[in-house]
């Protein structure tokens, strides 16, 4: 694994910010060290196609038990984010480079070795780039989708905010099984945890999706722990569903270092059970509502279980 310890200048936007304690996970958040071999080969894949990973950039918690079955979700367009959002790890600042042509054909490279049939792809956010990556992301799918036919294919985007409107078309029309892009917190929260965007603009997006094209599953979600209230909670779950938004994912989050956005407070097993009901009763097709819940963690599984679920509700 890539040594994780991060340099100074990794989120330079964050140097100034008073060091915030990082408390004590509870024992419901651990998890095993990476060591299989399935997780050795996945490693392999991904640095022989030359590829990053959010599951590596983010320091994500499950990258054991996720890797050691080739799940891995690979990010795209580099390994710098034009944001600089106060819970991710993701190094921040200029990106040294224009997009890799290339790498459409490596992500589908290392897809077809890893022999997935569901694959995640996620990305920084390049406000450098005139349409936000979208042409890019569209390229990606249908190089994925031109070497395995039969792998079907989840994209996590950013906002495309500071691009037009109209750049999500390019996106939808490559069609993407499932279009997820996470609001990643409640709407009080976005000055200090999502500054760089808008919980409306967010919202309106996932909307849009369905409204190009309504065969696209579309899936968005939410860290708890962050300063939020059960209320709030609930709010977001009725805006996700006015967007007719399919599928809902909540986690924990956990605070990367001392810089990064504090850890109000680690939310009980018992509490996510109940947001999981809640949400099941307000509509959402799919949830996943765990202490170590995130976007990509089990979603080919989800998958099946989403498409299963809407066959379903249509009677079929
Ligand atoms: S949950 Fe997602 S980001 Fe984390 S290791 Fe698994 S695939 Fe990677």
């Amino acid at each position: 694994m890539r040594d994780l310890k991060i340099p100074s200048q990794r989120h330079p936007e964050k140097a100034h910010r008073p060091d915030n304690a990082q408390p004590k996970k509870p024992e419901w958040i651990r998890v095993k060290a990476p060591t299989s071999a399935g997780y050795k080969e996945t490693r392999d894949i991904m640095r022989e196609h030359k590829l990053t990973t959010v599951c590596e950039e983010a320091g994500c918690p499950n990258v054991g038990e996720c890797w050691s079955q080739g799940h891995a979700t690979m990010m795209i367009m580099g390994e710098v984010c034009t944001r600089g959002c106060t819970f991710c790890n993701i190094a921040t600042g200029k990106p040294p480079e224009a997009l890799d042509v290339f790498e459409p054909g490596r992500v589908a490279d290392a897809v077809k070795k890893l022999g997935l049939k569901h694959v995640v792809i996620t990305s920084v956010d390049r406000d450098d780039v005139e349409d936000g990556g979208a042409e890019h992301f569209a390229q990606t799918i249908r190089a994925v989708r031109h070497r395995s036919p039969e792998t079907t294919i989840e994209i996590l985007t950013p906002d495309f905010l500071h691009a037009d409107p109209d750049v999500l078309r390019v996106v939808v029309d490559a069609k993407p099984d499932v279009f997820n892009h996470n609001l990643e917190t409640v709407p009080g929260l976005y000055p200090e945890v999502r500054p760089g965007a808008r919980y409306f603009h967010s919202l309106r997006l996932l909307q849009r999706v369905k409204e190009l094209d309504p065969t696209i599953f579309t899936k968005s979600g939410i860290m708890v722990g962050l300063g939020e209230n059960r209320q709030s909670v609930m709010q977001v779950m009725d805006d996700m569903r006015a967007a007719d938004i399919d599928f809902l994912t909540i986690g924990q989050y956990l605070q990367p270092t001392p810089k990064h956005h504090v850890v109000d407070r680690f939310v009980t097993p018992e509490e996510f059970a109940g947001y999981e009901k809640a949400a099941y009763g307000k509509g959402f097709l799919m949830v996943s509502a765990t202490p170590l819940t995130r976007s990509s963690y089990h979603a080919g599984d989800d998958f099946a279980r989403l498409r299963d679920a809407r066959l379903k509700k249509l009677g079929r």
